[in-house]
């Protein structure tokens, strides 16, 4: 694999994203034979995950649905392909405007507060909508995405149903779905499984529901030591569940997940040249051609991604701390045992393809990377890396 993606950095160069389209087809397919007892499960793909058109292409030819958190990301998924049906819009704080063109579309609208849905319900009572609940459970690995708290912005509380069913009620609006989503990372089968008898109660005051939607947070493994969402143990134990609600309620209804991180954030790697492998008296840093205008989510979340020296795999290890070339601090590991770093080796962060590129700026006015993907094991150029014309592209130059 390494000498695979060596040539990849040296044919389309550095900084290069690399998918593969194998471990994404593997992980949908993980997901789908875990929940296999359910009569209706609908998986719909995070765009915000990873939003290049050819990966949702991708997951289209595996029959999988979308989330969308903006009328953009509707629109992309639109654009390649996507039936409205197949499409469901959970945005958090946008306008009724936006709510209400997304809607227009055909496409499955989930709201997420009390103000709106009384002012959608209104002057669409026929329009069917799902609604986001908050469980109020903690979950998540990071206090940045936990969103199922009591102070979170997100989804509607369930302190708050029985005036929700009075909106209900008064415009006699016609509620598909319910919702939640927890936050990333879930850890703890237990508490998601805690969260859904939640929703399965909240569930029961609605009788024209077609789905219940259990969102997301399944954890994938970073670094090692590092434990992941059990989706086996997950399948079978929520399934059961969820039968035996579809029994009580009298109807076959959907069963929907929307991952993000769990079907792309194992497919991608981030490649990156060594510029300048710099000793200080403490520290050997090692600074590569990128920095958190590429990859943020060390500096954001703390996260930690792997590290390989792909052009030198089997060198004698040595610790070292991999920064950027931003001009402040951008760390990307501290004190990582790595092996033996030469200036313009190339290191291979792993977990790159979930909330990586999608996460990129122009910051320091550098391009952003290209993105390539293998499929059928052949590499395919999905993104072109940006030019100075990108860079220029929407400045307005006046004369002063
Ligand atoms: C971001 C998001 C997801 C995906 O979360 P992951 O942790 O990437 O699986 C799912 N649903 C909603 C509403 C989201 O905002």
């Amino acid at each position: 694999m390494s000498k695979k993606l060596l040539n990849i950095a040296s044919e389309f160069g550095s900084p290069v994203y690399v998918y593969d389209s194998e471990t994404i087809i593997n992980q949908y397919n993980r997901l789908t034979k875990a929940f296999s007892n359910v009569k209706n499960l609908k998986v719909n793909y995070a765009v915000k995950a990873l939003s290049n058109i050819s990966i949702l292409r991708l997951f289209k030819s595996l029959g999988s649905g979308l989330d969308t958190v903006s009328i953009q990301e509707v629109q992309l998924g639109l654009k390649a392909g996507f039936k409205p049906e197949h499409i469901i819009y959970t945005p958090n704080g946008v306008s009724l405007e936006e709510i209400e063109n997304v809607a227009k579309l055909g496409v499955q609208i989930n709201i997420d507060n009390l103000s709106i849905l009384e002012q959608f319900g209104t002057k669409h009572p026929n329009i069917p909508v799902c609604i986001r609940i908050n469980p109020h459970v903690m979950a998540g690995g990071n206090t940045n995405i936990s969103v199922g708290h009591i102070d979170s912005k997100f989804g509607i509380s369930i302190h708050q149903i029985p005036l929700l069913l009075r909106i209900v009620e008064n415009t006699k609006m016609n509620i598909n779905g319910i919702h939640m989503h927890t936050g990333s990372d879930i850890l703890d089968i237990d508490v998601f499984l805690y969260a859904s008898e939640i929703l399965f109660e909240t569930a029961k005051q609605f009788k024209n529901l077609e789905f219940i939607d259990f969102g997301s947070g399944f954890k994938v493994p970073y670094k090692e030591g590092d434990i992941e969402t059990n989706i086996e143990e997950l399948g079978k134990k929520l399934s059961k569940r969820f039968n035996e609600f579809c029994k009580s309620y009298g109807k076959e209804l959907t069963l929907a997940f929307e991952p993000g991180k769990f079907l792309v954030s194992q497919s991608g790697v981030f490649l990156a040249k060594v510029n300048v492998v710099k000793q200080t008296t403490s520290t050997v840093f090692a600074q590569i051609d990128s920095g958190f205008n590429h990859l943020i989510r060390p500096m954001l979340y703390g996260s930690q991604h792997e590290i390989i020296n792909i052009t030198n795999p089997g060198g004698r290890e040595r610790f070292y701390s991999v920064v950027g070339y931003i001009c402040e601090t951008d760390t990307f590991a501290n004190n990582r045992r790595i092996n033996e770093i030469k200036e313009g080796d190339i290191l291979c962060f792993k977990n790159a393809g979930a909330y990586c590129f999608t996460m990129a700026s122009n910051y320091n006015s550098r391009y952003r990377p290209a993105e390539v993907l293998i499929h059928n094991g052949k590499p395919h150029l999905i993104r072109k890396r940006e030019t100075f014309e990108d860079i220029l592209q929407n400045q307005v130059e006046i004369s002063i």
